[in-house]
């Protein structure tokens, strides 16, 4: 659907899944890409030559306005957001989100935007659904009765009806992804904004360059979730995005793991044994997620599929080189 001439507009561009969306864009023969994101240039995960690049704070009306101009498809990624750390102790920065996705959705209805994506998260899922290590898969008519995960859930729950009422009442074609935590390379591992599996693979590869065989793992290791490989997300997200699917879609791995299982995995891959030290007052999140995925199945006749194991080996290794070169991520905070 997306033809190589089209304008497509990427947000949260210099960040981790939106870097990857560019590069796969790119890859598929779109040669016009606007590529945005607020963190200056330098700071970027991946960045590419032939792309319009901008700078730009989309909690401004007239910032979105000016990114928006003359767009065909827009994927609208950017968000303040992190891992359970992060949102967990941010819930107001994360719901300032909702300025980002309020004037995306004004500038994309009114500028005559034909598509328009927005990643939306498994934290819209309730709690009370989310209680048992050994959890039942989450669906999507699961998110209602809402019980949002505070902050960071109910601001993707509330834009995606957002999407929804533009939809219905102004004729933008919108699609939403509740994205299951992704994992890849070029994303973040470091500074307080990284999750699980990032943190787990920098961890084991300080351990791994330092000699001090130990690692602090939140919780008691035994809550469970699911982690989708980038490649995975991609796929999924073009293809969410060209669909005629109208609702929020989950867009995760259903491969269900203990975070014991996940630092089990990173050992091996890195070929050290370390000693746990379970640290309980950090925030842990629900006690277990998975994602169901008959939906996906029967509209897309696909679903994430590569093993954990395999991704966490491509990332492993690029947080170890990154590491081993002395390269350290700081949290970035716009003002
Ligand atoms: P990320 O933090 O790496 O990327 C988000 C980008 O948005 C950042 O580069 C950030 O600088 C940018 N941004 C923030 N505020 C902005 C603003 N005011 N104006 C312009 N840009 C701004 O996160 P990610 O993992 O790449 O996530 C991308 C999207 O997917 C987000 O909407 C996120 O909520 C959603 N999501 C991600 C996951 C995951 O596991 N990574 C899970 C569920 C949903």
């Amino acid at each position: 659907m997306i033809s190589p001439s089209d304008l497509v507009v990427v947000t949260g561009a210099g960040g981790f899944i939106g870097g990857h969306l560019v590069r796969y864009l790119r890859e598929r023969g779109c040669h016009r890409i606007r590529a945005v994101d607020i963190k200056p240039l330098a700071l970027w995960y991946q960045r590419f030559e032939d792309v319009e690049n901008r700078v730009a704070d989309l909690r401004l009306r007239e910032a979105c306005y000016a990114v928006t101009e003359g767009a065909r498809y827009v994927f609208n990624l950017a968000a303040d957001m992190g891992g359970m750390g992060f949102i967990a102790t941010h819930k107001a920065d994360c719901m300032l989100s909702v300025l980002i996705n309020t004037h995306m959705l004004l500038a994309a209805s009114e500028l005559g935007v034909e598509r328009f994506f927005f990643s939306s998260s498994a934290c819209v899922y309730p709690g009370y659904r989310q209680r048992e290590a050994e959890v039942r898969p989450l669906r999507e008519e699961d998110a209602y009765p809402a019980d949002a995960e505070d902050g960071y859930g109910w601001e993707k729950l509330f834009s995606e009806r957002m999407c929804r009422h533009f939809a219905e009442e102004r004729g933008l074609v919108t699609r939403v992804a509740r994205y299951h935590n992704v994992y890849g390379p070029y994303g973040t591992f470091d500074g307080g904004r990284e999750k699980a599996p990032a943190a787990i693979c920098r961890k084991v590869a300080q351990a791994v360059l330092s000699g001090r065989r130990e690692i602090e793992i939140w919780g008691d290791g035994e809550q469970t979730r699911s982690f989708m490989y980038i490649d995975d997300c991609l796929f999924g997200t073009l293809r969410i995005m060209e669909s005629s699917i109208d609702y929020p879609i989950n867009l995760g791995s259903s491969e269900l793991v203990t975070i014991n299982r996940l630092v089990d995995l990173v050992e091996e891959i890195a070929g050290v044994r370390l000693h746990r030290r379970y640290d309980l007052s950090k925030p842990q999140g629900v006690r277990g997620r998975n994602s169901d995925n008959s939906r996906i199945r029967a509209e897309l006749g696909w679903e994430p599929s590569t093993p954990l194991r395999v991704g966490l080996e491509v990332t492993y290794r690029w947080i170890y080189d990154e590491l081993a070169a002395g390269r350290c991520q700081s949290i970035y905070t716009a003002a």
